[in-house]
């Protein structure tokens, strides 16, 4: 595959910085997408190579028809931007809350998937990375963050968001079935970034980068609709 071409969404820092300096690596042209154009035009020249930054606010539908104008072609799309939330359990949490954190991680990626999947499909190999979490897991328990250990109910609007995400990664893949599409979730693990205060037990988020590599580079015959650590071990939804 020659002048492939990704975007990453909330590129400017974090995990998502990280997946975009690896792609560039690649040989990827990749577009930086930032929701700030200061923020985003910086982060696009440290990374240097094929980075172009695009202003891209996943929760402004302006926003993203503007960016999505911008594109061409498309080969991998990487739903990484996403907020944090309270630690609080449902029962204390607001419906205000859930919903401004699904605004971000789960409406913010239909709409951004939405918008770039007439450019997806001009690819003969077309890829969706949807950066997802652990703590999304209905069954899983290895998080190393003892807040997120399933059977405790805390951080509920940011774990069930991650939850509807991953229901959505296998919905798309389903919808997705023709045209070469494989549309995967990404369990990065834990990192020390600001979406958690730069947690003093998580680990380096280009490690995480690596897993989302992984899935943008799947080949035909690879996996669709299923849900990955970052270092390739399968998640239990
Ligand atoms: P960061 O806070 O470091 O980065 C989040 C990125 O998302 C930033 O670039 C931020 O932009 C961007 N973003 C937030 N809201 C929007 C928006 N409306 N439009 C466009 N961009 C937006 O967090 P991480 O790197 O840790 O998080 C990346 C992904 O990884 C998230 O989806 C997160 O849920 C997931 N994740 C992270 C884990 C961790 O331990 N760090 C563990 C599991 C999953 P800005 O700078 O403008 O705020």
């Amino acid at each position: 595959m020659n002048d492939r071409t990704a975007l990453v969404t909330g590129a400017n820092k974090g995990i998502g910085h990280q997946i975009a300096r690896l792609l560039v690596a690649e040989g990827f042209t990749v577009y930086v997408g930032a929701r700030d154009a200061g923020r985003g035009r910086r982060a696009a020249e440290e990374i240097g190579g094929g980075a172009r930054p695009l202003v891209l606010d996943v929760t402004d539908q302006d926003s993203i028809t503007a960016a999505a104008g911008h594109v061409d072609r498309l080969d991998v799309l990487v739903n990484n931007a996403g907020i944090g939330a309270s630690p609080a359990a449902p029962d204390v949490a607001t419906a205000e809350e859930f919903r401004q954190v699904y605004e971000t991680n789960v409406f913010g990626v239909v709409a951004v998937t939405n918008a770039f999947l007439p450019v997806l499909r001009r690819s003969p190999h077309p890829r969706i990375v949807n950066v997802s979490s652990g703590t999304g897991s209905l069954t899983w328990s290895v998080s190393p963050n003892p807040q997120f250990t399933p059977g405790s109910g805390a951080a509920a609007a940011y774990r069930s968001s991650k939850t509807a995400l991953n229901a959505l990664t296998v919905l798309y893949a389903q919808t997705l079935s023709e045209g070469g599409f494989k549309v995967n979730a990404l369990a990065p693990g834990l990192r020390a970034t600001d979406l958690n205060a730069r947690a003093a037990a998580g680990g380096d988020p280009a490690e995480a980068a690596q897993g989302a590599v992984r899935l943008a580079l799947l080949p035909d015959d690879g996996p669709t609709g299923e849900f990955f650590s970052w270092d390739g071990t399968p998640v239990p939804w």
